[in-house]
């Protein structure tokens, strides 16, 4: 990854991707305080598009202000690299990566005195799962893990180290042979993915977890929309993994995973075991709206050049 061409937005500047380098003594390295988006641009008819890039940015901010990490850099500056970058690199899709982290002044924990670096990737990540996973959907467990509790970490933020959880999880469930995990929250209810929000589908109603320890997807909050718009009825509400069991569909929804069916969990098949018609509604919609063809959410378009 890290040796390729291209250029990197770091503090400012464009960096040669090969010499965006930080020092081994990066304090966020040590301790994981830090945050950072996912973000995805798309080919349009008007050119490369970033999907929400204000919102992305926004919980971006939120996020630093929630660890307590002063920005260097307003919105609008971050929002401007986040294009430079996309044109720079030549890109027509991507997948961009803007990252706060805390440099190397110092170490331990008092962590003063140090300075708030960003930085802003893109490449080119054209799907996150196996193409026909759109359709056909994928298996996964309910974790041995659970999602962070909100006076353990904190879960409005994309944070760093937050991302230990997720990855514990991930893997636990692809060496089990599963392509993702279910996290439960610590009371046993559903919480999300380990970068995905969830829904099920039942009786033609859409249900979701609250957001107490979810991260507020910004896939999710476009879901939400279309479910409004369609007069779906929306129940955001604590879920129990056998209702999951029993849903006519479910499907996970995030930057990298889009709007991706699950057809099993647990070993138990999920409705009729592929995508469902809801999903697949809500999944092209999804996908008019990021390459520009839905004219009512124009709006969340950015284009790059
Ligand atoms: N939950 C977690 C833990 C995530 O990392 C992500 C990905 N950012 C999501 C949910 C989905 O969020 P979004 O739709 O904004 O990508």
């Amino acid at each position: 990854m890290a040796d390729r061409d291209g250029l990197i937005w770091l503090d400012g500047e464009l960096v040669p991707w090969r010499d965006a380098k930080v020092h081994v003594l990066t304090h966020t390295l040590h301790y994981g305080m830090g945050c950072f988006e996912g973000v995805r641009a798309y080919s349009t008819d008007e050119g490369p598009a970033i999907f929400r890039l204000q919102d992305h940015t926004q919980r971006l901010f939120n996020s630093a202000h929630i660890l307590n990490m002063k920005m260097p850099y307003d919105q609008e500056t971050l929002n401007d690299a986040q294009r430079l970058v996309i044109r720079e690199n030549g890109l027509a899709s991507a997948y961009i990566r803007p990252m706060v982290f805390l440099g190397s002044e110092g170490m331990g924990l008092r962590a003063d005195n140090l300075q708030v670096h960003v930085m802003i990737a893109a490449w080119e990540w054209p799907s996150y799962m196996a193409p026909e996973a759109r359709e056909q959907g994928i298996r996964i467990r309910t974790s041995s893990y659970t999602r962070h509790h909100v006076n353990i970490t904190m879960c409005k933020a994309k944070a760093n180290g937050n991302y230990i959880n997720s990855m514990l999880a991930l893997n636990e469930a692809m060496s089990c042979g599963y392509d993702e995990a279910l996290l439960l929250d610590n009371e046993g209810y559903v919480a999300e993915g380990t970068g995905e929000n969830l829904f099920i589908v039942r009786n033609g109603e859409l249900h979701t977890p609250e957001l107490t320890s979810c991260l507020d997807g910004i896939t999710r909050r476009s879901i939400l929309e279309f479910a409004r718009e369609l007069d779906i009825p929306v129940r955001e509400r604590r879920i129990t993994r056998d209702e999951i069991y029993i849903a006519d569909e479910a499907f996970f929804t995030g930057t990298a995973a889009e709007v991706l069916p699950i057809r099993e969990l647990d070993n138990r098949t999920i409705g009729k075991g592929s995508r469902g018609p809801i999903t697949e509604q809500f999944q092209q919609m999804y996908f008019d709206a990021v390459e520009g063809r839905r004219e009512r959410n124009r709006d969340w378009l950015t284009v790059a050049t």
